[in-house]
């Protein structure tokens, strides 16, 4: 079982490993977008680690609640808000036990990633973080590990697509060659899912 510890620490993971990938992230924007996604995440996810130490949520589900809200309200970019979703409707659909099961992790976390597609009318194969999100969400039925490399592959699957959402669809052809920087930090998310479940 899940406990509230474990998801404090995957939103620790997750803010080490954006503040350590930073430069990667912004580097991947600077190409297709406008060089600020490495510096959205770093803020967001660094006001998620101090809120939660500072106000201690009791469970699973309402942890990722408050980060959620976190990350909409500190990060102005596109990123914020879908991020922000993604992690307050898992949150929400985890309910209130103080454990859950893995079954029940990847069930909300599914329910979340639809979220996003829908806040953001994004689908699968328009070079966004759903392209790593989507089969992350798939394979983390079977575990985080297996989460984790649906995510890698995902996000490197993207280099070859053609933007259709977000500031890289106005490049249009442009877009191809590159990865997509949301779709890199969804896999950073999901390695630090499986660091904490490690
Ligand atoms: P901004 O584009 O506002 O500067 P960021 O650079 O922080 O925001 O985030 C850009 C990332 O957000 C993109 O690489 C993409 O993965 C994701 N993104 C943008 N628009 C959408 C959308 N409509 N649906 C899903 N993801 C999106
Ligand atoms: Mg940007
Ligand atoms: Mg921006």
């Amino acid at each position: 079982m899940l406990d509230t510890d474990f998801f404090r620490r995957w939103m620790a993971a997750t803010a080490a490993a954006v503040e350590r990938e930073a430069e990667r992230l912004t580097g991947l924007d600077s190409a297709i977008g406008d060089a600020d996604h490495g510096s959205n995440m770093r803020r967001g996810f660094g006001t998620v680690t101090a809120v939660l130490e500072s106000e201690s949520p009791a469970t699973p589900g309402a942890v990722l609640v408050l980060a959620g809200r976190q990350l909409i309200s500190t990060v102005g970019g596109a990123s914020g808000p879908l991020y922000g979703t993604l992690l307050r409707r898992t949150g929400k659909a985890l309910g209130e036990s103080g454990e859950v099961s893995q079954g029940q992790l990847a069930e909300a976390f599914g329910a979340g990633v639809a979220a996003v597609a829908r806040l953001g009318g994004a689908k699968a194969g328009d070079k966004t973080m759903l392209d790593a999100l989507l089969p992350a969400s798939r394979a983390l039925a079977d575990s985080a590990g297996a989460a984790r490399d649906a995510a890698r592959a995902g996000a490197l699957g993207t280099v070859p697509l053609r933007a259709r959402k977000g500031r890289a669809s106005c490049l249009g052809e442009g877009s191809v060659g590159h990865q997509d920087p949301g779709a890199a930090s969804a896999a950073l998310l999901m390695e630090a899912l499986a660091e904490a479940a490690g």
